[in-house]
């Protein structure tokens, strides 16, 4: 398949999961986490294995040309898979060019300072492609279902109001468009998880010893405030999927199928950023064969 065609292909594959920028989303009405575009698993399990390589050549390009980076949020329910997505869709690209970052309950280092402080010492670099395995979206999600957590947060007083979770969606745009602005590309998946599916997944958790260790009891006591998270997600999805930084809501109930989306989607970013091999100026050139006319030279 030609480039072009690809790129089309993969456009035209993202466009249902993209939230439109200005719309109002209401999750549970507007996602189904069983879709898959009629798409047959071994099918679906070959074009992984294309995007896969698109992506290892694209990233090649990028780190050459090292003038964008790009940053691809990962957010989801409990169980959700988050972390099956990373280890499949990046299995093909250069480990030096990606950088990983884990978010957990903040430490008191990061308590003691602005909330995205501690996100902004993990952006990829330029050449990089950084992944967020929960992101500076917990500042919206997480701490408004338990508030609790804002109440750590040491804010003054002021920026505790009622109108907090407005200005973070502000803020959080804000820093977004900054980024993009300055070669820093932010795209963001949110891997929508149905109920039934969650309480299948935890079960296996629980039987099978080898997945022990992805499961607590706190888990479960996560689960009744289903209702709450679906709200904060869908209030999310509405007030920060932008032009700049769109949301793409990736059906997740079945493994395989999120896992092509979320390649589809990086695929699409790096497309949309083309990066070239730089090209040698002309004394760069003369330099190069003038080392290679060395080389031969020295030939026993
Ligand atoms: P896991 O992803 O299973 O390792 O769990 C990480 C935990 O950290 C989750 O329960 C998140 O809700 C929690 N977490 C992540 N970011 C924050 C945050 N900013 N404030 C409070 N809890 C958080
Ligand atoms: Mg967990």
């Amino acid at each position: 398949m030609s480039d072009g065609r690809a790129a089309k292909r993969v456009a035209k594959f993202i466009k249902p999961l993209r939230v439109k920028p200005g719309s109002t989303v209401d999750l549970t009405e507007d996602f189904d986490p069983r879709y898959k575009a009629g798409m047959k698993k071994r099918d679906g399990v070959e074009l992984l294995g294309t995007g896969v390589s698109l992506l290892a050549d694209y990233q090649a390009r990028l780190a050459a040309q090292d003038t964008y980076g790009v940053l691809l949020c990962l957010q989801a329910i409990d169980a959700g898979g988050k972390d099956g997505t990373i280890r499949h869709v990046m299995s093909g690209v250069n480990p030096q060019g990606v950088r990983v970052s884990g978010f957990k309950v903040p430490s008191a280092e990061e308590l003691d300072h602005d909330y995205l402080w501690r996100y902004a010492q993990r952006l990829p670099s330029r050449g990089e492609i950084g992944i967020f395995n929960r992101s500076h979206y917990e500042e919206v999600l997480v701490v408004r279902v338990h508030p609790e957590n804002l109440d750590r947060q040491k804010l003054p007083e002021e920026a505790k109001g009622p109108d907090v979770w407005q200005r973070r969606y502000r803020e959080i745009n804000d820093w977004e468009r900054y980024l993009t602005d300055n070669g820093i590309k932010v795209v963001k998946v949110f891997l929508n998880l149905s109920k039934e599916e969650q309480r299948l997944r935890f079960l296996k958790r629980i039987d099978r010893p080898e997945k022990n260790w992805k499961f607590s009891a706190a888990d479960v006591r996560e689960r009744e405030h289903w209702d709450d998270y679906q709200e904060a997600f869908s209030e999310m999805l509405s007030a920060t999927s932008t032009p700049w930084a769109p949301w793409y809501v990736v059906p997740a109930d079945r493994k395989w199928f999120a896992r092509i989306c979320a390649a589809a989607v990086l695929a699409h970013t790096l497309i949309g950023i083309d990066p070239q091999y730089p090209s040698l100026d002309g004394q760069a050139r003369e330099e190069l064969l003038a080392a290679r006319r060395g080389l031969e030279a020295e030939a026993p």
